[in-house]
């Protein structure tokens, strides 16, 4: 574990440039044992085009919030942390729209039989409220974050999104984080200036990237759009076609963080991907 101030960036460079390399070299990988999806959410909101501009205006849409849990050998890591989950028993209504949780964060780990203290690493794709709303539950796990979206969101004049003082690994690029290619944080700055996803292995499925916000909804993956809040469109355009390499590298599913339909139609925790 290192925490926030030691210098590892030195280490974290090396590392980053070869970890495609090395992931591309064991696509025979024996991959994670389990991926499970935990329902973190919902969000009916009132005005789809805030994130496809000009497109759908005033139309409303709902987004769904996924977290995922991933068990690799004795290992746990947690991508992405929802709503917190106070929203459960108390939905939110801004004037985007209304978030509301079916089910705690706490209660699917509970049902898996995971502990937050069993969680080695939680990574966040970033550091916006519906991602980070419960990275305090888990103050002893190594946080995974780009170093860049931890300067942006603890800079002086903003409200910090969850506690600092906690073991943080700060990234600058990409992370193999097992050291076997089966789990590898990728940058993919745009939405916010350190956003990332994930490119997980897994036996039977396959590889899938877990896209956080790099697109919020299949629709504008297709259609490559960059939505209003992004720090950087130049970035964003950049990242989308980074992701799409690693799909067709990979012949790698993209799974969309928010994007109900696709959520609905895929298995949640309990049950499993492996
Ligand atoms: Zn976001």
């Amino acid at each position: 574990m290192r925490l926030r101030g030691l210098s590892i960036a030195l280490s974290v460079a090396a590392i980053a440039a070869t970890d495609l390399f090395v992931a591309g070299t064991l696509a025979q990988t024996k991959g994670v044992d389990r991926l499970y999806i935990m329902d973190c959410g919902q969000n009916a909101a009132l005005d789809q085009s805030r994130w496809s501009p000009g497109v759908n205006v005033g139309k409303p849409i709902e987004l769904s919030d996924n977290c995922y849990l991933i068990r690799h050998g004795s290992d746990w890591l947690l991508w992405d942390t929802g709503y917190p989950d106070a929203v459960a028993g108390k939905p939110v209504t801004t004037p985007v729209g209304t978030a509301t949780r079916a089910k705690t964060l706490a209660a699917q780990l509970s049902e898996v039989g995971v502990k937050p203290s069993d969680i080695r690493f939680v990574a966040v794709s970033h550091t916006h409220g519906d991602h980070v709303g419960n990275v305090a539950m888990f103050p002893d796990s190594t946080l995974l974050i780009q170093k860049a979206e931890f300067d942006w969101a603890f800079a002086p004049d903003k409200k910090p999104p969850f506690r600092g003082d906690r073991p943080v690994r700060e990234l600058e690029g990409d992370l193999d984080v097992f050291g076997d290619g089966s789990v590898t944080i990728i940058s993919t700055p745009g939405h916010t200036p350190g956003h990332q996803s994930l490119l997980v292995h897994l036996p039977k499925t396959g590889w899938v990237v877990l896209s956080g916000d790099a697109a919020h909804f299949k629709d504008n993956w297709d259609n490559r759009r960059v939505a209003s809040m992004n720090t950087s469109a130049e970035q964003t355009l950049a990242s989308y076609k980074r992701i799409a390499e690693l799909l067709a590298e990979k012949q790698a599913q993209l799974w969309i963080n928010h994007d109900k339909p696709q959520s609905l139609g895929q298995k949640h925790a309990p049950e499993f991907y492996d």
